[in-house]
């Protein structure tokens, strides 16, 4: 089933978008919920981040280029980050490139979305917790990371976590692709098999930390080949049984007549 936030007329809806139509629902999302009998047409509607998230979390570095490069054992701590709710935006909209820098680096990634909250919950168990899947933008201002590490800026901007275009709740993490295409251009596309920190074991162990709670939602890592764009750059990021995210960048520094 097919997840989805959209605007018409001026409204904010909730529905399940079933080819090209769009049925809207009432109640809770991730718990009990209707149809409203009313239906759209999801070509005259503006689709967007098909959840307010209610935590993004993201984990650092998690691909390798080749099986054979997998390591041995997992890192003991995985490199976790938090990404601003208010950096999240839907499809179609501009990533906003900040002043002063003229490039920002995209990153496509399996998105997990929470459905009930979780605590101290094994590998085996954790994807009873999970509601659906969507595809996330981990934009990143590399120019941004502290030289002592901390990643939290350069991640954090406005416009910086491009969500959707649904949430699919029947998905199997382990069999998908992760793709993404600047210009028209195939730049990435990786298995989730090369994971370092595989989805399960990532989850599980954020729910030893924190409890996870609906509406929660993490960035699993972006394959190998994420690079720097520049204004006017437009990035589909993919996911077969999911969709497409796609988004132009903008610059704002270069305004006309100013250096
Ligand atoms: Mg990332």
């Amino acid at each position: 089933m097919k997840f989805t936030r959209f605007e018409a007329d001026n409204y904010v809806y909730t529905g399940v978008l079933e080819e090209s139509i769009i049925k809207e629902i009432s109640g809770d999302m991730y718990g009990d919920w209707e149809y409203t009998g009313r239906v759209y047409n999801a070509d005259e509607v503006k689709m967007l981040a098909p959840l307010k998230p209610n935590q993004v979390i993201g984990i650092g570095a998690n691909f390798v280029a080749h099986q054979g490069d997998l390591p041995d054992t997992l890192p003991e701590i995985p490199v976790f980050f938090f990404k601003p709710t208010s950096s999240v935006i839907g499809p179609e909209e501009n990533i906003v490139i900040p002043e002063n820098i003229e490039s920002v680096k995209f990153e496509s990634e399996l998105a997990v979305v929470i459905g009930k909250e979780a605590k101290d919950v094994s590998p085996e168990d954790i994807l009873d917790y999970v509601f659906g899947y969507t595809i996330g933008n981990d934009v990143t201002a590399p120019q941004y990371f502290h030289e002592a590490g901390h990643w939290t800026i350069g991640k954090s901007f406005d416009t910086f976590t491009p969500l959707g275009p649904v949430i699919e709740t029947k998905l199997d993490p382990s069999s998908i692709h992760v793709e993404a295409r600047l210009n028209d251009e195939e730049k990435q596309n990786s298995p989730t098999s090369l994971m370092i920190v595989p989805i399960k074991e990532m989850i599980s162990y954020l729910t030893k930390v924190m409890t996870l709670k609906p509406g929660d939602v993490i960035l699993t890592g972006s394959p190998v080949g994420a690079e720097m764009v520049g204004d006017g750059g437009v990035i589909e990021c993919e996911i077969k049984e999911i969709g497409t995210l796609k988004n132009t960048f903008k610059a704002v520094g270069k305004k006309a007549g100013v250096s």
